[in-house]
């Protein structure tokens, strides 16, 4: 086994079992003589992967039965074309809440489509970062929906209530935060995410939409991404992306081995407080974000004397701390803390970190 942490905001690190489990059944999948990558997707070995992948998924986020469970390609930003296609309807108005890149990112792509209201809900005080409750939010009566995104992968801002947007349907980009505490789906009319965080590799993308949202997609909705059509063929309108489906499933199944959401929830919500914690009793490092809208998932972190940045880098990697270079919009550090990160990783991070401030201050 290596002897690496990968902090990658995504593709992120796997659990190991994960990967022993794909890598033992790699050449002969349950005897098939095959690789799951060379099944047909419609082979009934593969139909059984995909099956139990959704059943799993159903079970750990207790979606309801008036929930559809998509699995398709074209990742985070293909669903900020499919999401506007699918949804605008007939006056083609929606609210775009921007609380980061990621979300500023999903509406100027809506804006192709459609009349987006921008609520940027950002406040920054004296250089501290937070998020403006959700019940002063700006929404209008008339949007056919409202997309959010409770985790911004790059800046490291989470945003914890579900907002309530009453009869308007609630989107939530959930690629970096999915899976990783409990949501009530219920209160959600569409959550999708990218699963190169917590769900498995590039490649795959999950949609899990209420039923009654099908049916209203454009004329000039693309069919393999048109919610229904994906809907009505099981996610096999077009081949998907079949060996990251199963690997999915592998995640799913792994999950559920660990408890469940609220299980791993409570190890998250432990690593980010091991790291929070060590930054703010520090003069040498600093994270930007107010606490209540702290990130679990994706801690950036700067080092108060940013020309160490380089150094710091290099000698994390030696170290085996790999991938924690921060997005280039931000700069510094990102550590980015997905399920799959055991909480040795973390430790040895916060360790690395302690000599590093001695050894340089
Ligand atoms: N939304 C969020 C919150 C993300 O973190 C990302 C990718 N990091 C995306 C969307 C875009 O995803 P993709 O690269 O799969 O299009």
């Amino acid at each position: 086994m290596s002897n690496v942490y990968n902090f990658c905001a995504g593709p992120a690190m796997l659990p190991v079992a994960v990967m022993e489990k794909a890598q033992s059944e790699f050449l002969n999948f349950a005897g098939t003589g095959s690789s799951v990558m060379e099944l047909s997707h419609r082979s009934s070995e593969f139909i059984q992967v995909a099956e139990k992948a959704e059943a799993d998924l159903r079970e750990l986020m207790a979606i309801p039965d008036n929930y559809k469970v998509l699995f398709c390609h074209g990742g985070g930003r293909g669903q900020f074309s499919a999401v506007a296609l699918n949804l605008l309807g007939a006056n083609k108005k929606a609210d775009y809440i921007v609380s980061g890149t990621w979300s500023k990112a999903a509406a100027e792509e809506a804006s192709h489509y459609g009349d987006i209201n921008i609520i940027n809900v950002l406040n920054n005080e004296q250089g501290i970062q937070s998020v403006q409750a959700s019940t002063s939010w700006p929404l209008s009566d008339d949007a056919a929906y409202v997309h959010y995104c409770p985790n911004e992968t790059v800046d490291g801002i989470e945003i914890f209530d579900v907002p309530d947007t009453g009869n308007i349907p609630l989107v939530a980009d959930m690629s970096s935060t999915i899976l990783s505490r409990e949501f009530d789906v219920s209160k959600f009319a569409l959550i999708y995410a990218g699963a190169q965080k917590n769900i498995g590799p590039s490649g795959l993308t999950l949609v899990i939409v209420r039923d009654d949202l099908l049916g209203k997609a454009h004329i000039d909705t693309p069919s393999i991404m048109n919610y229904q059509v994906l809907a009505e063929n099981g996610s096999m309108y077009n081949t998907p992306p079949t060996y990251g489906w199963y690997l999915a499933g592998l995640v799913f199944d792994w999950l559920l081995a660990q408890g469940g959401i609220k299980a791993i929830a409570k190890i998250n919500d432990k690593k980010a407080r091991l790291l929070y914690q060590y930054i703010d009793q520090s003069h040498f490092y600093k994270n930007t974000i107010s606490p209540e809208n702290r990130s679990l998932m994706n801690v950036p972190f700067l080092l108060t004397d940013d020309t160490l940045t380089a150094k710091f880098l290099q000698q994390a990697k030696q170290q085996g701390l790999v991938a924690l270079k921060g997005h280039r919009s931000v700069g510094g550090m990102r550590a980015s803390i997905y399920n799959a990160m055991p909480i040795e990783g973390v430790e040895k991070l916060v360790d690395f970190m302690k000599t590093f401030a001695e050894d340089n201050q």
